[in-house]
């Protein structure tokens, strides 16, 4: 059943739950105490609370109080107010960690909702309970209060939580209208944390799949980094392919078992503990079409037009920035000039070049993924490393100077 009515609110006291505080930051517990000792609420609020009682390691620690952003800033010097929709503060402490403080809210009716610029939402500021019901799942609606150390659930969120299921609060339908993205996070949660998805939200996913046109892109841009962060990307893009959601998400990306492949092949490197960045994720992204275009004896200068053909459309429709695009372009690039084979002209100038490592990476993931080239892979990997019998390169006489190649055409230098 979905979530739609308010329910009486469950509070399980200390005694029956798991959440100790020496798992909570040490900064977070600084500012939840404070609010409180001023009298206000101080809850532990959203993916903290859910990953402490699941005993993993939360990314971040956010709170919620009734204090509002102005009486926030106030009891903290080291506190600024940010945000352009909603007012939050952010409470900044030594080696640059930054303690998000939001005052509880309500959904905002649409006309209460500005669209673009510098005003934020006056009226929104609402109860705990409202706070909890206009979030997106059940899972991430709980509460911890530092007032007593009590978890507080208003939408059945432990039930769900113990059952290992991810149910949106309130209908699919609406809440995907409000927010498409929240699409997206429904398979991110589901694929994290090995959760169910209700047997409502996939049907609603189908159905609502085309709004995410309208969704702002960075916000997209953002939950997609966090797929390859979180170690993802491949199965979530796989399932979104298949509930239709892929071409409204990453409408550049082709749908090719071979690509999803690859993604998992990323997420199991990431899982290594090594680190995926934005260019490592575009470069692996568009490596299929890419190389299914690609002929070992093409001029590396139509390669380099390839390359950029296959990132500029997505590059622009996220506005992300030329460096990162330049950095995802010559990995693939090095990628062909690692999957064509050694002893072409230029090899040693080419493994000095700096992009050499990272596109190897690629290449390495590419050869593990489909089990092909892996003597190809050992050869580049030992001249990398510069571990194999260097031939002698043809030269003068020893200790003679090396002779420049006399250029043609030489232009008039400044
Ligand atoms: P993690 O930080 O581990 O990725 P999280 O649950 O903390 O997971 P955040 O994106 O940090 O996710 O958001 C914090 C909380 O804000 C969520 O737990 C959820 O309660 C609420 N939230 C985030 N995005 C939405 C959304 N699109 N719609 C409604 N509530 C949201
Ligand atoms: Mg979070």
């Amino acid at each position: 059943m979905t979530q739609t009515q308010p329910r009486p609110v469950k509070i399980i006291p200390r005694s029956d739950h798991d959440i100790s505080r020496k798992y909570i930051d040490e900064n977070s517990l600084k500012v939840l105490y404070r609010l409180h000792r001023h009298g206000y609420k101080a809850y532990l609020v959203g993916g903290g609370v859910r990953d402490l009682l699941l005993g993993r390691h939360p990314k971040d620690f956010d709170i919620g109080t009734d204090a509002t952003p102005e009486q926030v800033h106030k009891l903290f010097r080291n506190s600024r107010i940010v945000g352009r929709r909603f007012r939050l503060v952010h409470v900044l402490f030594g080696r640059g960690e930054c303690i998000e403080v939001a005052t509880f809210r309500r959904k905002p009716d649409e006309n209460e909702i500005p669209d673009e610029g510098h005003f934020f939402c006056e009226n929104v500021f609402g109860s705990p309970q409202e706070d909890a019901f206009r979030r997106d799942f059940t899972i991430n609606a709980l509460f911890y209060d530092i007032a007593d150390f009590s978890v507080i659930d208003y939408t059945e969120g432990l039930e769900d939580l113990r059952r290992g299921i991810i149910r949106v609060i309130g209908d699919p339908d609406v809440r995907f209208a409000e927010d498409p993205v929240r699409m997206l996070r429904a398979l991110e949660f589901s694929a994290r944390l090995g959760f169910d998805l209700h047997a409502d939200i996939a049907p609603a996913i189908e159905r609502n799949a085309e709004l995410l046109i309208g969704a702002a892109p960075a916000r997209i841009r953002d939950e997609l980094l966090e797929l390859f962060h979180h170690k993802v990307a491949g199965k979530v893009l796989q399932r979104a392919a298949k509930l239709g959601l892929l071409e409204f998400l990453v409408p550049d990306m082709q749908p090719a078992r071979e690509g999803f492949d690859l993604l998992r092949q990323l997420d199991l490197r990431t899982a290594t503990g090594k680190q995926v960045d934005e260019p490592m994720a575009l470069a692996v992204m568009f490596l299929t079409p890419f190389r299914h275009a690609l002929n070992p004896d093409m001029p590396l200068g139509d390669v380099h037009k390839l390359a950029n053909r296959e990132l500029s459309r997505h590059c622009r429709r996220f506005s992300i920035a030329s460096g990162i695009r330049h950095q995802a372009r010559e990995m693939l690039i090095a990628f062909f000039r690692f999957a064509r084979g050694r002893g072409r002209r230029g090899e040693q100038r080419f493994l000095r070049h700096p992009f050499a490592p990272v596109g190897f990476e690629l290449f390495k993931l590419w050869c593990e993924c489909c089990g092909e080239e892996q003597e190809l892979m050992q050869s580049w990997s030992a001249a990398l490393e510069g571990s194999e019998e260097q031939k002698p390169r043809p030269r003068g006489k020893p200790g003679s100077p090396r002779r420049r190649r006399k250029r043609k055409n030489p232009s008039p230098r400044p």
